[in-house]
């Protein structure tokens, strides 16, 4: 009986937990949840993890933003200096393995935290933006929501000439630009109810992911048969809690993160390993 086993025994990995991650994968009915970690193989910055605390700027606040006219002329001025290198990054090798098993029927949904819009580019669909995206705007006094490339060609016409010299951006891209500098830029309102101030249409640090949203992504978790978290520490309650409700409601769940999460002690399988090596290998595995 035992000469049989090994031509059907799977080889084994390396990578501690990729199995056991696999087999909960190759289930079906996942539900991803995906965080900045997924994200920095793309070159853009993860505020909170290892080598996010190194960065000068501490994220904008909601309560800055909205109270404060000169603090969100600062924002507006570096955003808009940063935004050709954020308008120009590219899904990785994680984010084509997500759009795969999404193609192969073996997930439930795609949540994300990132607001890069970087899944939806590698093939995913019906991704809920968990803290918004930042390819668009909303008015902060009529609700409307425009496309983010337009606000940038007005943005352009009213500032021509302004932007940092070659020498004052950072390797990552972040441009640091003294007070009086950002103080010359000029920002451009809502078009549609003429004068409104724009606000990009992310959940800022302080401010509250709307309810139906989450809403809807608890009921998505309802119908999964795990939970996916992808890239994420899951420092913050937005993230954390899907963890939290999984574990309620007796729903496996597997992280796949560099570095030690919040949620390590309720998590059925963790993989601790680069994602752009681990999730394409994982793909494969689930024939994806
Ligand atoms: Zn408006």
């Amino acid at each position: 009986m035992s000469a049989a086993l090994p031509a059907v025994e799977p080889p084994r990995t390396a990578v501690p937990g990729l199995d056991e991650l696999a087999d909960l994968v190759a289930d079906g009915d996942v539900l991803v949840l995906s965080g900045a970690g997924l994200s920095t193989d793309s070159g853009i910055p993860d505020y909170r993890g290892a080598s996010g605390s190194l960065r000068r700027h501490t994220p904008m606040t909601w309560q800055t933003f909205r109270r404060d006219p000169r603090g969100r002329h600062r924002y507006w001025a570096r955003s808009y200096v940063g935004w050709p290198q954020m308008a120009a990054a590219r899904p990785n090798a994680g984010h084509s393995a997500v759009a795969r098993l999404q193609r192969a029927g073996l997930l439930g949904g795609v949540v994300t935290q990132n607001v890069d819009g970087l899944h939806q580019a590698a093939g995913a669909r019906d991704v809920v933006e968990l803290h918004g995206g930042l390819d668009r705007t909303v008015c902060l006094a009529c609700g409307d929501v425009a496309g983010r490339a337009g606000l940038h060609r007005r943005l352009r016409a009213a500032n021509p000439g302004f932007g940092p010299r070659v020498d004052e951006v950072n390797p990552d891209g972040d441009a640091e630009l003294p007070d009086e500098v950002l103080d010359g830029f000029v920002m451009v309102d809502c078009t549609a109810c003429g004068g409104g101030p724009l606000k990009p249409d992310v959940v800022f640090f302080g401010e509250t992911v709307p309810r139906d949203r989450v809403d809807a992504c608890f009921r998505l978790l309802e119908d999964s048969g795990s939970l996916l978290v992808l890239g994420s520490s899951l420092t913050v309650m937005s993230g954390y809690r899907f963890v939290l409700r999984a574990a309620e409601l007796g729903i496996p769940v597997g992280v796949v993160n560099l570095g030690p999460t919040r949620g390590d002690a309720k998590v059925d399988v963790k993989v601790d390993a680069p994602l752009g090596a681990v999730l394409p290998e994982l793909a494969r595995r689930c024939g994806a």
